[in-house]
């Protein structure tokens, strides 16, 4: 049996009231960057779902990459046909022969929405279910657990009939939530971050810290392939900010006493973070903290840093148990990258005990005594900015397309 297209159901985006045309184009675009492999399919979007006219192209292989875009809740592989009570039979007669195993059960779920249909859904169902069982030897009726449910949709342009409902990856369609910046460090947490900010729908642009020649460029390219898995989740390029440090940490070091320097290296990196933020116009600025997890995760430590902004620190992986965030970060398959052995700018300086219940106060008198933000300007305007596009795999129809 050909199935001729894909039918998508939004879920949740289905529920967002007057900002349903931005989710639905955002998906759209997701979809079709994903699918750009497949020449000869259409997209039809409506204001309660989308559906994917294959035009010959393999149902199969396109439903493997919607598998992975943020804002579909499930999918079906589908078939159009007439309003007209024979050709549906006879086309969900065929669909299911091609499905059915000896000894199989069925149901029938009618859904109608176009009410002026000549027949109601429980009429629907029995015509139909009818029609299989005379059709079909074996094949029996289970209302609770069916092995097959043919869905038979009867709408106002006309019928769709499909079997099978596979689970989308839910979330939001990227973009449609607006943009953040993601600090992004070579360890396990913060590309976890930024995969589950994605999957709410944020658009994320990366801030990494690099610190030549205390940190290699082994380092930075451990950040890049991050970069390059991510970009591959979002279906697109990604913009990372790579910031040169070194100065700054060094007057750190110099001005700051050895048990506040974390807290200050944080706090600089915030506000470098922030002022980056403001030049690409993002609303929030995303961690990979984790609550109590290291002497600069403690609630006392985001107090002391937080001081030197106001914009949104969005934490996504806040009250996580460090195992589910290795497992996330093994599915999204950065967990091989971030366990490279490549020194990190904030593991380089680290002091032997660093505070970790610091003072705002203390912190605010230490950076009193030098004036950092030369440096930060320096910083900001010396940042290598970079678009990351998607991993290997995907680069050729990456690239096609832009
Ligand atoms: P991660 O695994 O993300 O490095 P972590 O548990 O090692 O997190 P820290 O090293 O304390 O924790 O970092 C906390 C957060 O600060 C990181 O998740 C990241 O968002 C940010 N961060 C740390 N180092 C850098 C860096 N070099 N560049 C950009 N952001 C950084
Ligand atoms: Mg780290």
């Amino acid at each position: 049996m050909n199935y001729d297209r894909i039918l998508i159901r939004y879920g949740e985006i289905s529920t967002k009231g007057r900002n349903r045309n931005k989710f639905v184009d955002k998906l759209r675009k997701s979809v079709r960057i994903a699918l750009s492999g497949f020449p000869k399919i259409k997209i039809e979007a409506s204001r309660d779902r989308m559906y994917v006219v294959l035009n010959g192209e393999n149902a199969k292989a396109a439903i493997e990459k919607l598998k992975h875009i943020f804002g579909i809740q499930s999918f079906s592989p589908a078939i159009k046909v007439d309003k007209e009570i024979e050709t549906i039979k006879q086309t969900s007669l065929e669909l299911v022969q091609a499905l059915y195993q000896d000894g199989q059960t069925f149901k029938v779920t009618a859904k109608r929405s176009d009410k002026t249909f000549e027949l109601n859904t429980n009429e629907i169902n029995h015509a139909i279910g009818g029609h299989l069982l005379q059709n079909i030897t074996g094949l029996k009726v289970n209302v609770k657990q069916p092995d097959i449910n043919l869905r038979v949709e009867v709408r106002s342009d006309a019928v769709y009939l499909s079997c099978e409902t596979i689970p989308g990856a839910g979330g939001l369609p990227i973009g449609s939530g607006g943009k953040a910046m993601l600090m992004l460090s070579g360890g396990i947490d913060s590309p976890v971050a930024g995969y589950l900010s994605m999957r709410r729908g944020l658009e994320i642009e990366g801030v990494h810290f690099f610190s030549p020649p205390f940190t290699s460029e082994r380092a930075k390219e451990k950040v890049i392939d991050l970069s390059k898995k991510l970009a591959e989740i979002a279906g697109s390029s990604i913009t990372l900010h790579i910031v040169p440090f070194t100065d700054v940490q060094q007057a750190i070091r110099e001005q700051v006493p050895e048990n506040y320097t974390m807290t200050s290296t944080r706090r600089m990196m915030l506000r470098i973070t922030d002022e980056i933020r403001k030049k690409r116009e993002g609303l929030a600025i995303i961690t990979g903290e984790n609550l109590g997890q290291v002497a600069s995760q403690t609630l006392e430590s985001m107090y002391a840093i937080n001081e030197v902004t106001n914009t949104p620190i969005l934490r996504p992986l806040i009250s996580m148990d460090k195992n589910d965030i290795i497992k996330i970060a093994e599915e999204i398959d950065t967990m091989d990258i971030s366990i490279r052995p490549y020194e990190d700018c904030c593991t380089i300086f680290v002091p032997s005990s660093p505070k970790t219940k610091p003072k705002r106060e203390k912190v605010n008198q230490y950076e009193s005594y030098f004036d950092f933000e030369p440096l930060i300007e320096e910083a900001v305007q010396n940042v290598e900015t970079v678009t990351i596009k998607p991993g290997e795999e995907n680069r050729q129809e990456f690239e096609e397309l832009f």
